[in-house]
């Protein structure tokens, strides 16, 4: 496509339902960049099967060492490839409290409340002509999961009849993102996409930087080591890269910390400080007890269960992995824990596993390029738990979580012997044991003061011609499951670019 009026870096969550809306509702040229393959409907549409992160469609990045987890780092997969995490995630549509969104809007984010984003994911999942993202009840709950929300109302929970993470101290059965059984990520719009003349996606192409002439983007440069190449867009680049690689971009190109540029030796375009700060997940810990009558299931059970897949489109094969869960114990009307039911696991085939993890951590990190090696991945330090805190509160879950499985409810599971934490005390546990649930924001955060690097318009501030629209841009973690907020991030960034491209 030659001279696209729009670039847009990253054909993930949030990307790819901004793509739909501009093709579809204005007149514009998009041209979109995935450094990864294209979706393999093979592999991922199948539930259960399409939840192992292999490498060909994830990034293998870790973490730095943490200094509250004993030195650990810490594995953090995300999607690479079309449809982004939203292709390998487990599915869940959860969108959280509307208080959370609005004390974004309170924080200096005007127009970003619960009110003015509500109508946004109402379009991407519920209307019928216009939807992206189908959200449906699941096909397939286990026998764990239904005693675990009986055990929950007997600890004092209400049920409610799909769990958003609107209220505390509610559980039920998450809906989710799957049509018939099937992962529906936002890759499968592309279809759609597709038929339109004026779209074109370039799968395997690694977006490098954004070439600025004087304050203003002007396309984007894209390559490798051996050969690089600019390519001119006539209104401008969205970057779309997810929490870690939006900031590693826009560092690239100049833009960020002045101090942390001029020792990678970069040109500073745009002295952003807040560019790779403010690096806030969703943390926790796992809770593994030893059942007397659960077992994996042996190899035919397993085969049977494939064939029923394969023909039905439910069973087992359709599960999430993490079917249930209840949120916990907040202020404010926004939960402080989530608890969340796991599928039986590889590590531990004979136990159930439950998770205790934060809704709201204190604990902030950040991304940066490394000097030494610009060009190479970014140095990702969560500074899990060291905020003072946090490490009682996902403790505090794992008391709820032992309350919750001695409810009668769950007795014909023989839950007798716990296998983590067992004896090892709270703090040396965490230390060993507790990990990200996938949930990783906020390294470009959208505000009116200084350290803020976007605009409530999306728009980078000091640059023309660049938006950011993913995650990345979350000023405040909300108690929801993230993809939800990609999308509807996604969808108010359509309604903000068409403005703002009549204008350009
Ligand atoms: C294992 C796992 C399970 C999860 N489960 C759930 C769940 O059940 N429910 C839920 O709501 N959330 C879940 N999440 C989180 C959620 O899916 C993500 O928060 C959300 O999808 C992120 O959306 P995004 O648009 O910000 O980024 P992404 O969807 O990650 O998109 C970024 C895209 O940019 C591409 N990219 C990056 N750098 C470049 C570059 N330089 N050039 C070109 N392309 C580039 C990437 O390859 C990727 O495709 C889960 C996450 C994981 C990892």
């Amino acid at each position: 496509m030659q001279d696209p009026d729009l670039i847009i870096v990253g054909a993930g969550t949030a990307g790819l339902v901004l793509a739909n809306r501009l093709i579809h509702e204005t007149n514009a040229r998009v041209l979109l960049f995935e450094v990864g393959p294209q979706y393999p409907k093979w592999a991922l549409d199948a539930p259960l099967a399409g939840l192992r992160l292999r490498k060909a469609w994830s990034w293998t990045t870790s973490t730095v060492p943490q200094k509250e987890l004993g030195g650990r780092t810490i594995p953090i997969p995300m999607g690479r490839l079309a449809g982004g995490t939203s292709a390998v995630n487990a599915m869940i549509a959860a969108i959280g409290p509307s208080t959370d969104f609005d004390a974004w809007a309170k924080a200096g984010c005007t127009g970003w409340e619960w009110e003015e984003l509500r109508p946004y994911w109402e379009k991407a999942t519920l209307s019928k002509t216009q939807r992206i993202m189908p959200v449906n009840p699941p096909t397939f709950v286990s026998d764990f999961s239904h005693a675990f929300l009986e055990g929950c109302q007997q600890e004092g929970c209400q049920k409610v009849e799909s769990l958003t993470g609107s209220q505390s101290e509610t559980c039920g059965l998450f809906d989710l993102f799957q049509e018939n059984g099937k992962r529906i990520s936002t890759a499968h719009a592309l279809k759609r996409l597709q038929l339109s003349n004026r779209f074109q996606i370039r799968t395997g192409v690694e977006v490098l930087r954004i070439p600025l002439e004087g304050e203003k983007a002007v396309g984007v440069e894209v390559g490798g080591s051996r050969s690089k190449n600019i390519i001119r867009s006539r209104h401008g680049v969205v970057i779309s890269a997810g929490a870690f690689f939006s900031p590693q971009i826009l560092q690239r190109s100049g833009i960020g910390p002045a101090s942390l540029l001029s020792s990678a030796r970069l040109k500073v375009h745009v002295d952003l400080p807040g560019v790779g700060l403010n690096l806030q997940d969703h943390f926790g810990t796992p809770v593994v007890i030893q059942s007397t009558t659960l077992s994996p299931g042996r190899k035919s059970q397993w085969i049977s269960a494939a064939l029923r897949y394969l023909f039905f489109g439910n069973g087992v094969m359709a599960s999430n992995c993490c079917e249930a869960g209840c949120f916990l114990s907040g202020q404010r009307n926004s939960p402080d824990l989530e608890i969340l039911t796991l599928f039986q696991t590889n590590r531990h085939p004979h136990a159930v596993e439950l998770a205790s993890i934060l809704m709201h951590p204190k604990s902030k990190g950040t991304v940066t390029i490394d000097p030494c090696n610009p060009s190479g991945p970014p140095i990702i330090d969560p500074q899990y738990l060291t905020a003072s805190g946090d490490a009682d509160q996902i403790l505090e879950g794992v008391e709820r979580i032992r309350s919750i499985v001695n409810q009668p409810a769950l007795r014909r599971f023989g839950l007798t012997t716990e296998i983590l934490p067992g004896s090892m005390k709270g703090r040396d546990f965490l230390r060993l044991h507790a990990s990200t649930y996938h949930h990783p924001v906020g390294t470009c955060r959208m505000g009116s003061d200084d350290l803020a690097v976007v605009d409530p318009g999306l728009k980078v501030r000091g640059v023309s011609n660049l938006w950011l629209v993913d995650n990345s841009i979350i000023p405040a973690i909300p108690a929801a499951h993230t993809a939800a907020t990609a999308i509807v991030i996604a969808e108010k960034a359509a309604d903000l670019l068409k403005k703002d491209l009549s204008e350009v």
